[in-house]
């Protein structure tokens, strides 16, 4: 037995750890958050095993459980390994198992919690539609429950008996109302609203872009680094977020059009995040590396965490020459002596940046948490004009958010014993 698989014995012994079917969450040992494990396709979201490309101690752990749990009651159990683990760890399940077996049911009940918070936009004249908090209650809840048609019309039917929605959409209209524009602002609303309760848990988050195609077979990954015909040739809506480490909860988000680049969209994303959070760390890849991201973050007294290029030194202006032309537009002089002072804080740190950089292959974990739940391709099938379909697939792409974020709750929920309440200064 090498050094990983022993740790994955340990973990597996001593953490409960979230899972179905292939896609397993395990918390990172040093804290910093949790990797996604793909069971059946052996992979990790760990910085080893994307080092390595190999089994890592998450894998292993999982593998374990896998086992373990097939003679297991599921309730109580007491794990004993006299070789390498010399303790006997009794390992409380009912928590997570609450989770996962009530999960359906408190979806509902916060997701009606939410809507019912969003009031009433003015109605545009002439077309008699639902109540807004019923439309976007029976789009993420379609969303969500990824069943067909009939099995979701039952799941509704049942929201209505319980009181979620006060009237029963029917079922081609609910995807008439992914093409609503005045949806896409609702939306982001409830993803900052749903990421509120854990402003007391997250204070380390992490941005990344990733893209959302129209076509099933098509990976996002695949298509920006090994095939951009794959760009061209497909749908995509890119979706921009930033989350907090711990709990993965989105806590910003925009969506932009394929070709446009991630930096842009950084300082927006931790500003809403500022508002609502008290930040301390915020990781990027070197994508986000830019004078102005970094002062964004320094701004709200926070740390940047971006990784420097290689040719970063010569960036910041050796000869006097040059950075005497950036004074002249004033703010530059500002910035290069940031940009100066963080360059040369991580050359003197590298090992202590990179033990906090490792914080940001959380939003990877987020990315993949979304994609594997609710799924990574969006519908395309409209008969409408090209403008609705973009909408509905933004809508759509929201929605899933706005679900993970639902997940998110209810594992904290039974983890951290945290009580979701939304619109608290609002209601009297
Ligand atoms: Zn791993």
């Amino acid at each position: 037995m090498d050094a990983r698989q022993e740790k994955g014995l340990q973990i597996a012994a001593t953490t409960k750890l979230v899972g179905e079917d292939n896609m397993w969450l395990v918390p990172s040992q040093a804290g910093k958050g949790k990797y996604v494990v793909d069971a059946y396709a052996k992979q990790c979201t760990c910085p080893d095993f994307e080092a390595r490309q190999a089994t890592c101690k998450h894998i292993f752990a999982v593998e374990y459980t896998i086992r373990r749990e097939y003679t297991d009651d599921g309730e109580t159990q007491t794990v004993t390994q006299t070789v390498t683990v010399k303790k006997t760890y009794k390992q409380e399940w009912p928590a997570y198992n609450a989770a996962q077996v009530n999960e359906k049911d408190q979806f509902q009940k916060l997701l009606h919690d939410l809507c019912k918070g969003i009031g009433e936009p003015s109605q545009k004249m002439g077309r008699p539609r639902l109540p807004f908090d019923d439309i976007i209650f029976s789009a993420c809840f379609k969303v969500y429950s990824t069943v067909s048609g009939r099995r979701f019309m039952s799941d509704l039917r049942d929201a209505k008996a319980k009181g979620h929605i006060s009237q029963l959409p029917c079922y081609n209209s609910i995807f008439n109302y992914f093409e609503d524009e005045a949806l896409t602002p609702y939306l982001q609303m409830l993803i900052e609203e749903s990421s509120l309760p854990l402003t007391a848990i997250e204070s380390d988050f992490a941005v990344d872009s990733s893209g959302f195609s129209t076509c099933r077979f098509v990976q996002w990954v695949q298509a920006k680094h090994h095939n951009p015909k794959l760009l061209e040739a497909r749908d995509w809506v890119k979706v921009h977020l930033i989350c907090g480490v711990k709990t993965n909860v989105v806590t910003a988000v925009e969506i932009s059009d394929r070709f446009a680049g991630d930096s842009p969209f950084f300082k927006g994303l931790v500003d809403t995040t500022a508002q609502n959070f008290v930040m301390q760390e915020v990781s990027a890849d070197k994508a986000y590396l830019s004078a102005a991201n970094l002062q964004t973050v320094v701004d709200h007294k926070a740390m940047p965490y971006i990784p420097f290029k290689i040719n970063s030194a010569a960036q910041y202006g050796q000869g006097k020459g040059k950075r005497q032309t950036e004074d002249k537009k004033g703010k530059w002089k500002r910035k290069s002596a940031l940009w100066r002072q963080m360059y040369h804080y991580y050359e003197y740190n590298q090992s202590w940046f990179m033990q906090q950089y490792h914080k940001r292959s959380n939003v990877e974990t987020t990315f993949h948490m979304i994609k594997s739940k609710f799924g990574d391709s969006l519908r395309s099938k409209t008969k409408t004009a090209q403008s609705k379909t973009k909408t509905a697939q933004i809508n759509e792409a929201l929605c899933k958010v706005l679900c993970h974020n639902i997940c998110c709750l209810i594992q904290s929920m039974f983890e951290l014993n945290i009580k979701p309440e939304f619109w608290a200064t609002e209601v009297l």
